[in-house]
């Protein structure tokens, strides 16, 4: 008889649902957008939702699963199972249950992580070689990183530990979405880019033909070769990339650093390549690998799915 297992990505644009078998297989797939309100009800709504659709799809019954993986954006009340309020999901939503609905839903445990600390899950899961040192880097609409020390995957006693996003890069520079000042993400998620951008306009007087006040972190991105302030800001984001990385690297000593997130994947050559090529002259210790994410947009949501076949062979043993 096959074990199944369920996983759930709550991210801040979209909701993901798979079911797969004991060894990481995804049989279905369903998703949803992200409801930004009216209330928190309305997230846990659709992660049901998809979440049945993707049961009915895969032609297997709730019971039959054996364990639940949530991988969601932060911040996470580890103990309750819940997602705290999150600026990503609107004014609206205050806390949202995480575990609770989908062990009803399920009537089997679950197992709630942060959405960085899946990836780095998933990428040891599936990866031919997993170092017992390795790091899942997502740059996205926010900047974080799940890391695995010495084999085992830190989590911290509110599950929130390595938020390199808010590595300090730039001492009282640009104020961050968490309100301090001259955090990593400031500069270079895809969020904060535009803001980025003008404030090199403003502080370095770079000419534009881009609208500064429409644009988003892909017009960037896309300008890099025909516009200065673009091209500009392009090579600010790399050298704060590397920086970044750089304190990754001196903080865990990863052996790898797998590199996912929507900002990446869709400019590998401008963000994950430029920082494998600045990384030596950065470290004083080990430099690693630096990879794309073999896992595409899927890292967190095969990242929950082996964290919820992983937490099931370790109650096993048990
Ligand atoms: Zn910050």
């Amino acid at each position: 008889m096959t074990a199944w297992y369920a996983a759930v990505d709550l991210g801040a644009s979209n909701v993901k649902a798979v079911i797969g078998d004991s060894d990481g297989t995804v049989v279905s797939r369903a998703g949803r957008r992200t409801p930004h309100g009216p209330d928190g009800d309305a997230v846990v709504d659709a992660m049901v939702a998809a979440t049945q659709e993707a049961l009915s799809d895969a032609d297997v019954t709730a019971e039959e699963i054996v364990r639940c993986g949530v991988g969601s954006i932060g911040p996470l009340d580890k103990a309750a199972g819940e997602l705290g309020r999150s600026a990503n999901l609107g004014p609206n939503v205050d806390r949202v249950p995480l575990a609770d609905p989908l062990a009803d839903l399920l009537d089997a445990d679950v197992t709630v992580v942060n959405d960085a600390n899946a990836g780095v899950i998933g990428e040891r899961f599936y990866a031919d070689r997993s170092p017992d040192d390795m790091a899942y880097l997502t740059i996205s609409s926010g900047i974080g990183a799940g890391v695995a020390v010495d084999g085992r995957v830190l989590s911290g006693w509110d599950g929130n530990a390595a938020e390199v996003g808010h590595f300090t890069v730039d001492a009282g520079g640009l104020t961050c979405g968490c309100g301090a000042d001259g955090h990593w993400e400031a500069y270079c998620s895809g969020t904060n880019i535009p803001q980025h951008a003008r404030y090199v306009h403003e502080t370095e007087d770079v000419p534009t033909g881009l609208p500064l006040d429409e644009i988003d972190a892909k017009d960037v991105f896309a300008a890099d070769d025909e516009d200065p302030l673009a091209g500009r800001v392009i090579e600010r984001v790399q050298a704060y990339n590397a920086a970044g990385v750089a304190d990754l690297v001196h903080a865990y000593a990863p052996l790898v650093v797998y590199v996912g997130g929507a900002v990446a994947r869709n400019n590998p050559e401008q963000v994950v390549e430029p920082v494998r090529e600045r990384l030596p002259e950065l470290v004083m210790t080990n430099v690693p690998e630096v990879r794309l994410t073999t896992l595409g947009d899927e890292a967190v949501v095969r990242g929950a799915l082996a964290a919820a076949i992983t937490a099931s062979d370790s109650s096993r043993r048990r």
